[in-house]
């Protein structure tokens, strides 16, 4: 699929002062980064616009400090990581209010080839609201805007929709594209059979996926949380497991949909069950095997079992794309992981285009030992689910047309 948005490749950025948005929203402990996947998914397009001789400012969110300051979610700590990966100073401007006297210096004192970065954009309260005010601001700062930061695409944030509108050029970055590139392919484009992977824990955060994919795919396979409420609707005890009752009729519906279409629509055949949630999450558990038909009222269904796992291992080999969004069980607990790590053995064996959806799923995979065995492994959990229901992301819209 042709994005038809300027990019990084079509723009001079020769001597000019360029505002990258960013994803750097990384997990921290102790301020410590413990997986830097974002950070270098950034450095492709941080690494054109230095070479290129642009002024490159960085800027992007941590975590949720909801518009004040919050000294555990600095950037700080990135701008050091980013520091080591480029082998040249990214300095940072550590401005509480994101563009202040630090960051309006370092931009004046730039030279070209030079980088800087800002503080958290989430410091500034109109930055989830797309307030104006935050927009202009960032607008000053730069003569063109780059946006890579796919995580965010989509919202509607200043940082990425509201300074695209303030600007002569919006353009996307080489890592907006290939999300786009992948994600956009597998779902309008696939090379058949295209299989399509659900799981994770509520049915209700997945409605429009699971309606978009069913007319996109060939196989829909449906394990984890979610698929005890499609197991309830065909009438089958399910004792304690995750349920979500008001989308029984849903569940009936896309059943039906998907006969009418003629699509494989697979669900856990069986089910490694517990009495009692772990707490902790990774606290030994007492597994038993039941088939979806024989679950004892008691029980509670926390991962596929061994029948499906092989069930949905065959779908996946003769495949030639799948989409993979959600863990087949409890993947935090390794009783209950086996389910989740057999999908992904199935994925890293198959030649098929392999794309995992973000968010858990991409946790788990790299947590599994398999990143390095998929095709593409997306930045973005919750931006790779709306592309995935059909939606347009703002973050992308935003940037200038062709
Ligand atoms: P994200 O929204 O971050 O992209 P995701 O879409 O990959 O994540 P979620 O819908 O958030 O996945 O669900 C992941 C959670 O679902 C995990 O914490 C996992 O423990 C839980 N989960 C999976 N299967 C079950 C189950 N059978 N019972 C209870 N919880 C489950």
């Amino acid at each position: 699929m042709a994005l038809n948005k300027v990019s990084v490749d079509d723009i001079n950025v020769s001597g000019k002062r360029v505002l990258c948005r960013c994803d750097f929203n990384v997990p921290l402990k102790e301020g410590k980064i413990t997986d830097e996947n974002r950070l270098v998914a950034a450095l492709p397009t941080i690494k054109k616009l230095i070479a290129d001789g642009g002024k490159v400012i960085l800027c992007s969110h941590l975590g949720k400090p909801k518009g004040e300051p919050k000294p555990e979610l600095s950037l700080a700590p990135v701008a050091a990581r980013l520091t080591e990966l480029l082998g040249q100073e990214v300095k940072f401007a550590a401005d509480p209010e994101v563009v202040g006297p630090n960051a309006k210096a370092a931009v004046e004192g730039m030279k070209d080839g030079e980088v800087i970065l800002l503080e958290n954009t989430r410091y500034r309260v109109e930055e989830t609201k797309n307030g104006e005010a935050f927009s202009k601001d960032l607008a000053s700062l730069c003569d063109i805007f780059v946006n890579d930061a796919f995580g965010t695409a989509h919202r509607a944030h200043c940082s990425n929709v509201g300074v695209s509108e303030l600007v002569d050029t919006a353009a996307v970055g080489y890592l907006m594209q290939k999300e786009i590139d992948f994600l956009g392919n597998a779902v309008e484009n696939p090379v058949r059979p295209f299989v399509a992977i659900l799981g994770g824990a509520k049915v209700a955060d997945k409605l429009n996926v699971i309606s978009n994919l069913l007319e996109k795919c060939d196989t829909l396979i449906i394990g984890g949380g979610m698929a005890y409420t499609f197991l309830k609707a065909q009438g089958n005890e399910i004792g304690k497991s995750l349920v979500d009752d008001s989308k029984l009729d849903y569940c009936k519906e896309m059943i039906a949909k998907a006969e009418k279409l003629g699509k494989k629509l697979l669900l856990p055949v069986d089910s490694a069950t517990i009495t009692e949630f772990p707490n902790p999450i990774d606290a030994p558990v007492d597994v038993e095997v039941y088939e979806s038909d024989k679950m004892p009222a008691d029980r509670e269904g926390c991962d596929i079992g061994p029948k499906t796992a092989a069930l949905f291992a065959d779908a996946v080999k003769s495949a030639k794309t799948v989409v993979w969004n959600g863990p087949m069980g409890v993947f935090e607990n390794p009783t209950l992981a086996e389910g989740t790590i057999a999908v992904a053995k199935a994925l890293a064996e198959t030649d098929a285009t392999t794309i995992i959806g973000g968010g858990d799923s991409a946790a788990a995979v790299n947590q599994l030992g398999f990143g390095d065995k998929m095709s593409h492994i997306s930045t973005g959990g919750g931006a790779s689910l709306e592309f995935l229901e059909g939606k347009e992301l703002p973050g992308v819209a935003a940037a200038t047309n062709k």
